[in-house]
């Protein structure tokens, strides 16, 4: 019989190990026209959008990802209420 072999060198989440490589398409957040609704980090399956922890002329305070670990789904950029982010070719 074969023998099971373990292909994960070396197992981890996606926080471990960067995963942006992978991406053909990247979000690029407009600050200005974010109204800081939150709905960008409920939907991204990596968890990587984040309050930036400042705010626009607006008043808002604007989100923005984390592209170490962004795989470019652009479910973000789908589901964002006022359409400020948008999905950019990766130059590699
Ligand atoms: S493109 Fe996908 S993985 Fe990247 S920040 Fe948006 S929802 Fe998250
Ligand atoms: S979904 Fe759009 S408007 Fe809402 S916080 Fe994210 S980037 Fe800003």
């Amino acid at each position: 019989m074969a023998k099971k072999q373990d292909l994960s060198a070396e197992p981890g989440g996606t926080m471990k190990n960067k995963t942006g490589s992978w991406r053909t398409y990247y979000p690029v957040v407009d600050h200005e026209k974010c109204i800081g609704c939150g709905t960008c980090d409920k939907v991204c399956p990596e968890g990587i959008c984040y309050k930036v922890g400042k705010k626009n002329k607006a008043g808002h305070e604007y989100y923005d990802n984390d592209l170490d670990y962004c795989k470019g789904c652009g479910l973000c950029a789908e589901e964002c209420p006022v359409k400020c982010i948008e999905m950019k070719f990766e130059e590699k």
